[in-house]
């Protein structure tokens, strides 16, 4: 059997237990690794000392190797701050308007996958199948072609691809385009975003998309919809626990709780659920004193200028509604700007009535999946969806919201918090059954298989 490579930016690296980090992505990946043999390759997070890029670094925890480089300062400002978070990231969420490109950060992001690839060599065999994470890494599989390497490839983009008319505002998009190309299998989240991506081949007459199988580059490639998921049996077991919570549960005793959960980041809509739900209140007077959102969201990229303005503006928001509004005994926000693990998040889901996850742009969104997983089934609460979060094409029975229209937002959780126990059942029901059947662990299964050599492509062994 090969060994399985997997590339990311960010390496998880379990802890000195072999337990992974919080999160599905880890686990399903860190498990398919024990499975199949092989490593996992990323940046180690920290920043080199030297001129030269230090010898890959491998690391062996719970029988999984982890193969580590460092990055230089200019390679993290350029590559990692620049290209990645400032072009790449607001470009295919749809904000073309906040992408800060320049050619210096292009052409760290090319030397960097460059770099990636230089260190890779060191590690890998004729047989190995790799499997690489991400925006940070699209033109990897080229880069590994330019030096000779002919490994089956896959790509997963963990973030949306944005419609031709965004992605074209990007200086060279069409370098990336062929990057795409030189992979065995590319996945996205939603066939929406398969669509963008086959209409950007198109317009540009570069190639075309039939089914599965692209032509673009003159390559042949398959792409393909693996909408990621979660460890649903774990999560659902973790919030059924809530044995940890009791300081927490105290503040909000006797209020019903509409909860969000987002990094703090401009494609979330933090500002403009808040405002929804301030609107809500003010238009249900009944509700005041008796409802409160619980809005957590750790710092991100806190670096970056558009998140650090972020951080001031949600602050002041929720400071100006829970002055407006709130009075002694009742804080209509609770506004937690840290990061809490997901024990305590699995309870909190499963005691809010409301989960409002309604970002503007979002590639899945796994906290709608998790609010799901983490209900009562005999009492669940209800989820308001934005149809732009890649989740919404799986959790159709979710309230679907226009995250750009706070009287829509708004009615949404008026709804929600009227819902009766049958209806909310009624809704909760396939949408639950649908995360038990395509938990992360399948959705691991369903790339990797798709990125296995098709029948009859295998060697003879004669
Ligand atoms: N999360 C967490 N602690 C927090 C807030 C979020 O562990 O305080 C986790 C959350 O449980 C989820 C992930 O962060 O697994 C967020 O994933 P999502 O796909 O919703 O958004 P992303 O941050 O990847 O854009």
């Amino acid at each position: 059997m090969s060994r399985l490579i997997v590339v990311s930016n960010r390496v998880s690296l379990p802890d000195e237990h072999g337990s992974s980090p919080p999160g599905g992505l880890a686990v399903a990946l860190n498990a398919a690794l024990r499975r199949k043999g092989g490593l996992w390759m990323g940046w180690s997070g920290k920043v080199q000392a030297e001129e030269q890029p230090a010898a890959l670094m491998e690391k062996e925890v719970g029988g999984i190797t982890y193969a580590l480089t460092d990055l230089s300062q200019k390679d993290l400002e350029d590559y990692y701050y620049g290209f990645t978070n400032q072009v790449l990231w607001p470009i295919f969420h749809n904000r073309a308007d906040l992408a800060e490109y320049s050619e210096a950060r292009e052409s760290a992001y090319y030397r960097v996958n460059g770099l990636f690839a230089d260190q890779l060599e060191h590690v890998l065999r004729t047989d190995d199948v790799i499997w690489v994470h991400d925006y940070h890494l699209i033109p990897l599989a080229e880069k590994l072609q330019q030096r000779g390497h002919k490994n089956r490839i896959g790509f997963f983009l963990h973030t949306p691809w944005p419609p031709a008319d965004i992605l074209f505002t990007l200086p060279n998009y069409n370098t990336l385009l062929r990057g795409l190309s030189c992979y065995d299998l590319v996945g996205f989240h939603t066939e929406n975003d398969r669509n963008n991506f086959a209409e950007c081949l198109r317009r540009q007459e570069l190639g075309d998309l039939h089914g599965d199988d692209c032509r673009a580059y003159g390559k042949e490639f398959r792409c393909g919809v693996f909408p990621i998921s979660i460890d649903t049996a774990a999560f659902a077991s973790l919030a059924g626990r809530g044995d940890d919570l009791q300081e927490s549960f105290c503040r909000l005793a006797g209020f019903d709780v509409a909860i969000g959960v987002d990094r703090l980041d401009y494609s979330k809509g933090i500002d403009q659920r808040i405002v929804a739900f301030n609107r809500f209140l003010r238009s249900n007077k009944h509700r005041m004193r008796k409802t409160v959102l619980l809005q957590i969201t750790p710092k991100s990229r806190d670096k970056i200028p558009a998140y650090q303005a972020m951080q001031k503006d949600v602050a002041e928001l929720v400071g100006r509604v829970d002055g407006e509004l709130g009075s002694v005994g009742w804080v209509p926000v609770h506004y937690i700007n840290q990061s809490l693990g997901q024990p305590e998040l699995a309870s909190l889901y499963r005691r809010a009535r409301v989960g409002l996850v309604t970002p503007f742009r979002d590639g899945m969104n796994l906290v709608a999946k998790e609010y799901v997983a983490a209900q009562d089934p005999r009492d669940p609460g209800v989820l308001v969806l934005s149809r732009f979060a890649g989740a919404a094409s799986e959790l159709g029975e979710a309230i679907l919201v226009n995250p750009y229209d706070g009287e829509d937002m708004a009615r949404a959780i008026e709804t929600a918090l009227d819902m009766r126990r049958d209806e909310r059942i009624r809704r909760w029901t396939p949408m639950m059954e649908r995360l038990r059947a395509h938990d992360v662990y399948r959705w691991c299964d369903d790339f990797l298989s798709s990125l296995d050599p098709p029948r009859g492509s295998m060697p003879s062994l004669e």
